[in-house]
């Protein structure tokens, strides 16, 4: 990738570039966590973004997307801003820098990827992240790295019309190889804990369906948990969040909401506490525990939280089924990746099931992705 890119960049500006990289991201375990205060635990993996980047002296960005075979040009005004989407991604983030008080000025650029768009890896926080690196490396600005994470988050919410929460971005530019990353939402304080998982491999299969239930579901989940979190908050004033609370606490007022909310809250009390569990579990190099945790989450998902869908719990079953250590959906739900933990020796088993079974029962072929858990944002 590093050369076609080099060559692109040569053969359009008549020199060579600076380049960087980024990276997608898995979450390993702590889902819905986020908007109830509580932890998630991501990590950047090995495939991303890499872009040739070059201050040009003019008031311009010119930059070509390989993998779109597109070139565009913007100026660095707000009235400037690209009519194409990949561009706006790009836009954004010389915005948000210039709104930081960072300095940007024009350059060319050429960049390719190879995360899978829309599967659930983030690949728009992967080339957020790999321009706000940049820019922040060859302008100086000295902007924090949190605060490049922020950039792109802004970059998402004002120029791509997607309300994200902090997760993506942070992976993609705190991540580093055989580490995963325990964020606290509330207090946003992380932690890198190490994951090498010798004799197992860690590969999502994208069930490749989407259904539509998605978004006010969603509101309807966000709203159970702060219902609950209200009903606690009554006797135990410290509850903040719903991930305050202590699984003791929610039962006291079992009685005094409904029993929809009560599940929900159940599945957010018992995930905060599993994601803890992985941690400590990982720190004994003990993947047994983390693979059983990731089962109980998806049990949580699927009969809980009820985001789950036919064809992820078909993927989940199968899994255990074949002695997989770990497997869950992956995501928001009803619908995209099961993550799952795989002892090298039952893989290729594993793979060929899940992909003849799952073609026989849906009518199409799931697609499989390995993953590696890797560095985040860098110049190369
Ligand atoms: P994801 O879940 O992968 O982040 P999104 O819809 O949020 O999916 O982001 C995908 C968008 O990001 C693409 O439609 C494109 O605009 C941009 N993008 C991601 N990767 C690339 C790439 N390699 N080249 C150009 N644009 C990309
Ligand atoms: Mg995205």
């Amino acid at each position: 990738m590093k050369q076609k890119i080099q060559e692109k960049f040569k053969s359009l500006f008549g020199e060579e570039g600076v380049l960087y990289a980024s990276a997608g991201r898995i979450n390993l375990i702590g889902e819905h966590t986020d908007y109830n205060g509580g932890y998630v635990f991501p990590g950047a993996i090995d495939c991303g973004i890499m872009a040739a980047i070059k201050v040009n002296g003019t008031p311009k960005v010119k930059v070509f997307s390989l993998d779109y075979n597109e070139l565009c040009e913007f100026g660095l005004e707000e009235k400037d801003a690209p009519e194409k989407a990949w561009a706006r991604y790009i836009f954004g983030v010389c915005r948000e820098t210039i709104k930081r008080g960072g300095k940007v000025e024009g350059f060319n650029a050429v960049f390719a990827g190879d995360v899978p768009l829309g599967a659930g890896l983030s690949s728009s926080a992967a080339l957020e992240s790999c321009f706000a690196f940049a820019l922040n490396d060859i302008f100086k600005n000295n902007i924090d790295k949190f605060e490049l994470a922020k950039i792109g988050q802004s970059t998402e919410h004002n120029y791509c019309g997607v309300k994200c929460g902090i997760m993506d971005q942070f992976a993609s530019v705190f991540g580093k190889e055989g580490a995963l990353i325990r964020l606290n939402c509330k207090t946003l304080e992380y932690k890198y804990f190490p994951f090498h998982p010798k004799g197992y491999k860690l590969v999502l299969i994208d069930s490749c369906v989407k259904h539509e239930l998605a978004s006010s579901a969603y509101n309807k989940r966000r709203a159970s948990c702060e219902n609950a979190a209200a009903a606690i908050r009554k006797k135990h004033p410290e509850v903040e969040f719903l991930s305050d609370a202590k699984r003791l606490w929610l039962d006291e007022v079992r009685e005094e909401i409904p029993q929809e909310d009560f599940l929900r809250a159940e599945y957010v009390i018992g995930e905060v506490q599993r994601v803890l569990d992985v941690c400590d579990a990982l720190e004994r190099d003990d993947y047994e525990t983390v693979g059983e945790m990731m089962y109980q989450t998806h049990f949580g998902l699927s009969r809980l939280y009820e985001v789950s869908c036919e064809e992820l719990d078909f993927l989940n079953k199968l899994a255990r089924k074949m002695d997989v250590t770990g497997s869950r959906v992956m995501g928001g739900g009803f619908g995209g990746c099961t993550i799952n933990l795989v002892k090298e020796e039952l893989y290729d088993g594993f793979i060929a099931a899940a992909k003849e079974q799952f073609q026989a029962k849906f009518g199409h072929a799931p697609k499989i992705y390995d993953v590696v858990i890797s560095d985040g944002a860098r110049k190369l």
